[in-house]
């Protein structure tokens, strides 16, 4: 890996991966720790609906107080306190008592009702200090509704007030639990329940679901409170379907899923950051080493020029035979150079759009041939055995006989530069389906799978072994694909490792009218 490559993932490393990490790991260890917090504020919100239910009685129950001091105080009480007591059935007697001389003033019992109340007295006795801060809140404008018992089939509550004539009351109001529990708080507790909770009311011998469907989970639920009212009463709370537990889990494996989900999208985005850094740094290499492979280029042939015509200048050949072959390898450098340029021109004409094709009416055959013979003394005298074998069936087909030719060569160049001790190479032209082809088949060093779709990239030269020695600008294969691609026609390639590669050329055959 290179120096900057490598600066490149240790920043990386630094600024994302250790962070996202120490994060994840302190999010796994602080998860246990995030599902008792979210309990907890589960459970004061069950707990604030509990106290809602609780306000609410004591709200019903003050209404309650407001009205029998109003009647008690009020004209016809005796056929007023009927008609409340009818309307109310949970009230099951209203006791009113002097605080002074301790005397019932008024009793108001439901009419069949046949529980005795002499247990009262010995409650009066038993809660007179009770009774003295009941007075005493009364005088400061405050009226405590004060549970005193409670028992499966009544509850028992006080509260003071003043009678028409000012003397000090003491109201002792005896309700049916059940019937309270269920007709008057009921409703209410079915409306706050909703679809989402269940509330129950239990006591020890007693115990009130207001679900429709019943169901007995008071032994189930979550959270549990007194009932202010009725002493032994307590309200339990619980989610419907679903545990807090169950709840707070599912959270929590979300959270977790979350947290997988967003390490693996860092790790990818890293990932591709990297990539991406290391092909721009791969590019800038390929770049450099390009300008190093042209000037190499340019600089052989231009020597080998500069060195035989100066020869010739100074008129120190004497005999014509030596004249005639530096003649020729100034003629063969000068064409080589000019193929370099051209090869350069035509990468730039198209990278930058503007390379344009002229299809003609052409034959396949005579491309190559024009182009085979060109190459034969050159190829003839670096030992090569050649070989064309050529359809002789193939069409006129529409093609651009310079960058075919153009494609050909360099082909033909590489198979030259790329063939070791087996110099052997074979043209062939042929016909497939609907396209005509064109192959190059040397036994030389071969490619490997690997490198494959590789040498088809702009600037790209497989840097090892004995390719390194050859020299070359990494643009002719690119430049073919692109022949041979804006033909609508297609590169193929077969090669093995120390024996050889074959490059076909595909060519569409005009489509034929009719
Ligand atoms: P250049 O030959 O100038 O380096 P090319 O684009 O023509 O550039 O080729 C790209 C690379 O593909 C070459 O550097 C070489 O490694 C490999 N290559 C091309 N043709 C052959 C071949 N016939 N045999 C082996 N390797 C080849």
């Amino acid at each position: 890996m290179n120096n900057n490559l490598r600066k490149i993932g240790i920043i990386l490393i630094v600024v994302v991966v250790v962070p996202a990490l120490l994060f994840v790991s302190f999010e796994l260890t602080s998860l246990n720790s995030n599902e008792k917090v979210i309990e907890k504020i589960y459970e004061s919100q069950l707990d604030a609906i509990l106290f809602s239910v609780n306000q609410y009685s004591q709200d019903f129950m003050d209404s309650w107080a407001s009205k029998i001091e109003s009647i008690i105080n009020g004209e016809n009480k005796a056929e007023n306190v009927g008609v409340f007591l009818q309307n109310d059935r949970a009230i099951e007697a209203i006791y009113v008592i002097d605080s002074n001389t301790l005397k019932f003033t008024d009793l108001y019992r439901q009419n069949n009702l046949t529980k005795d109340f002499t247990f009262l007295d010995t409650l009066l006795s038993t809660h007179s200090d009770l009774i003295t801060r009941l007075f005493n809140y009364k005088e400061s404008g405050y009226r405590k509704i004060e549970p005193v018992f409670a028992d499966s089939s009544v509850a028992i509550l006080f509260f003071a007030f003043q009678s028409i004539n000012l003397t000090n009351r003491l109201c002792v109001v005896a309700i049916n639990p059940g019937v309270f529990i269920q007709k008057k708080l009921g409703p209410r507790i079915k409306i706050i329940s909703g679809d989402e909770f269940l509330i129950s009311v239990v006591s020890s011998t007693a115990s009130f679901t207001f679900d429709d469907i019943q169901s007995n989970i008071s032994n189930q639920m979550h959270v549990k409170k007194a009932l202010w009212l009725l002493p032994g009463y307590e309200l339990g709370i619980s989610l419907r379907g679903e545990t807090i537990d169950s709840l707070v889990k599912q959270r929590a494996f979300i959270n977790l899923l979350l947290i997988i989900i967003l390490v693996l999208v860092l790790f990818v985005g890293v990932y591709i950051v990297f990539r991406n850094v290391k092909k721009e740094i791969e590019i800038a290499r390929i770049k450099s080493d390009f300008v190093a492979n042209v000037s190499h280029e340019l600089r052989t042939p231009l020597s080998m020029i500069s060195m035989f015509s100066e020869t010739l200048e100074m008129g120190r050949v004497s005999s014509e035979e030596k004249r005639q072959e530096y003649y020729k390898i100034i003629s063969q450098e000068t064409s080589r150079l000019g193929r370099i340029v051209n090869s350069i021109l035509n990468f730039s004409k198209i990278e930058a759009g503007k390379r344009e094709y002229h299809f003609v009416d052409s034959f396949l055959n005579d491309i190559v041939e024009n182009v085979y013979s060109s190459y034969k003394t050159h190829l003839e005298q670096n030992e090569f055995k050649t070989e064309f074998v050529k359809d002789e069936i193939i069409p006129v087909q529409k093609l651009d006989e310079e960058a075919v030719s153009e494609a050909v060569m360099n082909l033909l160049d590489n198979a030259i530069k790329y063939s070791s001790d087996k110099k052997y190479i074979i043209l062939r032209t042929g016909l497939e389906k609907n396209h005509s082809f064109l192959e190059v088949k040397d036994s030389g060093i071969g490619i490997s799978k690997e490198n494959q779709d590789k040498i088809f990239d702009k600037f790209f030269r497989i840097g090892t072994g004995s390719v390194h020695n050859v020299k070359g600008t990494g643009l002719g294969l690119s430049i073919v694909k692109h022949i041979v691609e804006s033909h609508n026609g297609k590169v193929e390639i077969e090669s093995t490792p120390d024996k050889g590669s074959s490059f076909r050329l595909k060519f569409p055959l005009n489509k034929i009218e009719g």
